[in-house]
């Protein structure tokens, strides 16, 4: 029987952060100060970031960087994540294509979102920091900061969007149980929750919204620095541990990628999987892998978006990106992949996009949940309606391969399980669940206003 996992040990847990910025042929534009206008320095975020995720939001030369004893430390309580050929799905296409994914749905938490949050709570706590404030959409990143601040000691409050804090309280338990302080957004707590609540009384809340809650509070707050879970480069960095450990795996079933796939939120799964591949195409040795992020219909910034600088959050007060964004006050319909609702990408995947290094495919609601029950009864594992994303592409790639009789070797990203997202797939099966497009007009509308900013 041929094997269908491929397991490391412990000592296999990387050492080092892979940092791509230093082999990117052309280096992202760089993060603009809101107030002057001017490129960003580290001591610039220094008030709202640990020092450490500062220094390393703007490293663009260090290739490796060192990963702390005390984070590969608490990386052993799940790590390193299992590769798993998904002999069961290529045997239901009946495609001659290999599939594997990697499973970070193993996680305390259920996903990959812990292999940042210790990392920044870390620095935190060896930089004397006392409290630290995020948000959180459907809930994931908010759960695994949790974790991560009760085992370094430091107190947490997480905005949780307010639609997801009411409809969602299964994640808001989690938090509270690893003993987070856990705010509905928008809150009266801040001026920026105050301003919102008090112009649109009923507002359900968005990401952007939590974000300006959550900036507003850390830097109002002496001893209180803000941590993000995905967008910025320092959080892409992180992630690389996936993609490394990958590697290592994909050599133990002698194969190599032909197609890396991951689903996209702000981008830091996909980074964390794509970056150590991407380097073997920056160097010449694997030129023909190609990279899909893949991305809601209803929120496609990186197919459809313009790339162009705008904000993180929608208040405007995160410093301005270079991004394929959707406007910073896009509000995405109401999909059940909470952590895929985001207007915008990172300066990293979206230069890679802009120079074609990377593609992007979007996918529809229905077909992401038709992937997910696929893989549910053919691997065994209920996905994340997130992660389903990539299934979804990975399977649409694996049908490609059996029209086209060719045998590519795809690898996709299981970013984490869908166990507390099953009233999403209730809905599903009660065909109740609808596609959302977003037209070229809305965009255009939406980003026409980004003109002022710069
Ligand atoms: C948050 C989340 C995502 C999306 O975020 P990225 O930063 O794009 O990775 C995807 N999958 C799961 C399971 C998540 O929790």
């Amino acid at each position: 029987m041929e094997t269908k996992k491929f397991l490391l040990n412990e000592r296999d847990i990387p050492l080092q952060w892979y940092n791509v910025v230093a082999d990117m042929p052309a280096k992202p534009a760089p993060l603009i100060h809101p107030g002057t206008k001017q490129p960003l320095k580290a001591e610039d975020l220094y008030p709202l970031f640990s020092k450490a995720a500062a220094d390393q939001e703007l490293n663009f030369t260090d290739r490796w960087i060192d990963i702390p004893d005390e984070v590969r430390e608490m990386y052993r309580i799940w790590r390193p994540t299992p590769l798993v050929r998904a002999t069961g799905l290529e045997k239901l296409l009946n495609t001659p294509a290999h599939i594997y994914f990697k499973n970070e749905s193993v996680s305390p938490v259920g996903s990959h979102k812990l292999n940042s949050a210790i990392a920044q709570a870390y620095y935190c706590k060896r930089e004397g920091v006392t409290n630290i404030t995020t948000e959180t959409g459907a809930g994931q990143w908010g759960a695994a900061l949790s974790l991560a601040a009760k085992h370094f000691g430091l107190e947490l409050a997480v905005y949780m969007v307010k639609i997801s804090y009411e409809q969602k309280p299964y994640r808001r338990s989690i938090m509270q149980t690893y003993g987070a302080e856990v705010i509905a957004s928008p809150s009266m707590s801040t001026r920026a929750g105050r301003a919102i609540i008090t112009e649109r009384p009923n507002y359900q809340g968005s990401l952007g919204t939590a974000i300006s809650e959550a900036v507003e509070l850390a830097t109002s707050t002496p001893n209180c620095k803000y941590v993000l879970g995905s967008v910025l480069n320092h959080v892409a960095l992180h992630q690389t541990v996936i993609g490394l450990e990958a590697e290592k795996q994909m050599e133990m079933a002698g194969e190599y990628p032909d197609v890396v796939i991951a689903c996209f939120g702000g981008g830091s799964n996909f980074s964390g999987l794509a970056f150590p591949f991407l380097r073997h195409k920056f160097s010449g040795e694997r030129p023909s892998t190609i990279f899909i992020a893949a991305e809601p219909s209803s929120c496609p910034k990186l197919t459809m978006g313009e790339f162009r600088y705008d904000f993180g959050d929608e208040a405007g007060y995160t410093p301005l990106i270079p991004m394929y964004t959707l406007g910073h006050n896009f509000s995405p319909a109401n999909i059940h992949a909470g952590g895929l609702r985001y207007h915008g990408a990172g300066s990293i995947i979206s230069q890679l996009k802009h120079d074609g290094l990377i593609d992007a495919v979007d996918v529809d609601q229905l077909d992401t949940f038709k992937a997910a029950t696929m893989f549910a009864r053919s691997e065994g594992i209920i996905p994340a309606p997130e992660s389903s994303h990539a299934i979804a592409a990975a399977v649409s790639e694996a049908l490609k391969c059996k029209v086209e009789g060719k045998a590519k070797t795809i690898l996709f990203n299981l970013s984490g399980h869908g166990l507390i997202d099953m009233t999403a797939y209730d809905r599903y099966f009660a065909n109740d669940l609808s596609n959302y497009h977003v037209t070229k007009e809305e965009i255009a509308e939406n980003t026409k206003q980004l003109e002022k900013i710069l």
